[in-house]
C-alpha cells in the first residue's frame, strides 16, 4: 500500500484546488488500472496559518498502487496542475510506503499531523521527518506544501472522528464562469438530507453554501455524516453538467482545531475552548462587528487561576444573525467560548451559555410618590428627597433574557470548514443549531 500526500496547489486569483488534483490522481490510478484507491482524505489543517490560500486543506490518497508509480503519477499531475505562476503557491508531495488499513503511521508523523491542525510548523520540521523516514518527496517553490503533505500522511492515525464531503467538479471550459446551479433544487436536496447532511444551505441568508464563489473547478461540495447521504444530496441538485465527482473522508465539522485553554494563556494563531465570564457590555462597532470582553470565571468557582486578564471576543459582520446572540449577552454571564485567537482577539465560532445573570439591581423608587430615589451618599442607601422615605439597598429586578443555557453557533454561511455544526450532536449542553 502507498499513501500519497499533497498540498498547496492553488492560487486565490488563478483558481485550481488541491481536492481536484487529488481526485485527478485517483482517477488516473483507477483508469490505468494501476491500483485501487481505498479512500481520499481531505484534511483541514490549522485555519490560522497565514500561508493558506483559503481553507488550509491537505490531501491524502490511500492506494495499493506501487510506490514508484504512484509517486511518478502524483508528481506529473502536480507539475501540470499546480498554479506555480503564483509565487505563493508552493506545492509539495510526500509518498510513504505504508498500509493505512493495517499499520499505523510512525508516532512522530502522527504527532506532526496533530500539530499541523492546532499549531505552527516549519518547512525544516517537515524536511527532517521526511528524511528520517525515507519518504519520497517532491516540491516546487519554497516547498512549504510538504508540511501539509506530510500531515496528510499522518492524519488517518492522528484523528478519530471523520465526516464526508462529496465534491462535484465543473467541466474545465466553464471554470471561471458563473455556476449554473438551480437554487430551489439545492434547498430541496438540503431538506431531504438534513440532519445527516449539514451546511448545504443557509436558510436564514437564503444562500447555497455548498456552491463556492471562487474561480476554481468545484461545482458543489456536500458535507455530512453519512457517505451515501452526501452523494444522494449531490445527485438531487440540478445544475450544469458535472464533469467528475469524488467522495472525500474529512475532518471537516469536527472542532479538532480547538484546544482547551485559559484566558490568561492563549496565543495568537491557535484556536481554543475557554471558560469565562462576560466582563463588558457587548458593543457593535463600525462595520457591524460585535465585541465583548471575557474575564476568568469569578474566583472560587474553580475554573480560573484568578488572573485579571481580559480577552476580547468578536463576532464579525459575516457571522450575521450570530451577532444578535452575542449582543444578548450581559455582564456576569458565564460562558464557554470557542474560536481562533488572532491579534489578541478571539474570533467566536460558537459559545455555550453556562449560567445567565437573571436579575439586576435597580435604583429604588419611592413607595409613596413613585419617583426615583437618590443616593444618600456612599454606603448610605437611597432617599426620596420629596417624601423623606429611605431604603438601605438597591432592590433586584428579574431580567428578561433572550438566551437560554447551551450552545450557540455561527450560521452555516459563516462556518469554518473544521468547525463542528451543533446539529452533529455530542455537545455537553443543550444546543441551538443554525440551519
Ligand atoms: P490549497 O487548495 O492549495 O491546498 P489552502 O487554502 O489549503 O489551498 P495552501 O495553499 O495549501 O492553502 O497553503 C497552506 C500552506 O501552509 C501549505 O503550504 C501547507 O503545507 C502549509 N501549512 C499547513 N499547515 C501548517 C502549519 N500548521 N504550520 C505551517 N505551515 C502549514
Amino acid at each position: 500500500m502507498t499513501v500519497v500526500g499533497i498540498d498547496d496547489t492553488d492560487s486565490r486569483e488563478l483558481g485550481m484546488c488541491t481536492t481536484y488534483v487529488a481526485a485527478e490522481i485517483a482517477e488516473r490510478l483507477r483508469q490505468d488500472d494501476w491500483g485501487t484507491v481505498s479512500r481520499l482524505l481531505l484534511v483541514r489543517l490549522n485555519p490560522a496559518v497565514e500561508y493558506k490560500t483559503r481553507g488550509n486543506a491537505a490531501l491524502a490518497i490511500h492506494t495499493d498502487c506501487d510506490l514508484d508509480r504512484a509517486y511518478a503519477l502524483a508528481r506529473e499531475r502536480l507539475e501540470s496542475l499546480a498554479e506555480t505562476t503564483d509565487e505563493r503557491t508552493n506545492p509539495g508531495l510526500v509518498v510513504a510506503a505504508h498500509d493505512p488499513n493495517t499499520d499505523t503511521a510512525p508516532d512522530d508523523v502522527v504527532r506532526f499531523a496533530r500539530a499541523a491542525i492546532r499549531d505552527h510548523l516549519s518547512i525544516a520540521d517537515a524536511e527532517a521527518m521526511i528524511d528520517r523516514h525515507g519518504y519520497r518527496s517532491w516540491y516546487a517553490g519554497d516547498g512549504r506544501g510538504r508540511i501539509g503533505a506530510l500531515a496528510a500522511i499522518g492524519a488517518w492515525d492522528a484523528l478519530a472522528e471523520w465526516t464526508y464531503e462529496y465534491i462535484s467538479y465543473r467541466e474545465p471550459d466553464r471554470w471561471g464562469t458563473t455556476r449554473e446551479v438551480d437554487h430551489e433544487s439545492v434547498f430541496a436536496a438540503a431538506d431531504w438530507g438534513y440532519p445527516a447532511v449539514w451546511d448545504t444551505v443557509d436558510r436564514g441568508e437564503d444562500e447555497t453554501v455548498c456552491v463556492p464563489h471562487t474561480p476554481g473547478p468545484i461545482l458543489h461540495g456536500v458535507r455530512g455524516d453519512d457517505a451515501a447521504a452526501v452523494r444522494t444530496v449531490a445527485d438531487r441538485i440540478e445544475s450544469e453538467p458535472v464533469a467528475a465527482s469524488q467522495l472525500f473522508v474529512t475532518n471537516q465539522g469536527t472542532d479538532v482545531h480547538l484546544q482547551d485553554g485559559s484566558l490568561s494563556t492563549v496565543d495568537d494563531g491557535r484556536a481554543y475552548r475557554l471558560e469565562g465570564q462576560v466582563a463588558s457590555e457587548p458593543e457593535t462597532r463600525r462595520g457591524g462587528h460585535v465585541f465583548v470582553d471575557l474575564e476568568p470565571p469569578a474566583a472560587g468557582d474553580g475554573a480560573a487561576d484568578g488572573a485579571p486578564e481580559r480577552l476580547t471576543c468578536a463576532a464579525f459582520e459575516p457571522t450575521k444573525r450570530f451577532r444578535d446572540r452575542v449582543r444578548a449577552l450581559r455582564v456576569g454571564d458565564r460562558l464557554t467560548a470557542c474560536g481562533e485567537v488572532s491579534d489578541g482577539t478571539l474570533k467566536l465560532e460558537k459559545f455555550a451559555v453556562r449560567d445567565l445573570v437573571r436579575t439586576e439591581r435597580v435604583t429604588p423608587t419611592c413607595p409613596d410618590c413613585g419617583r426615583t430615589m437618590k443616593s444618600a451618599g456612599r454606603n448610605q442607601g437611597y432617599r426620596c428627597r420629596d417624601c423623606g422615605t429611605a431604603t438601605a439597598e438597591k432592590p433586584t429586578r428579574e431580567l428578561e433574557r433572550e438566551l437560554e443555557d447551551g450552545w450557540y453557533e455561527v450560521p452555516p454561511c459563516a462556518r469554518r470548514h473544521i468547525a463542528k455544526p451543533l446539529v452533529r450532536g455530542g455537545f455537553d449542553a443543550p444546543t441551538h443549531p443554525e440551519r
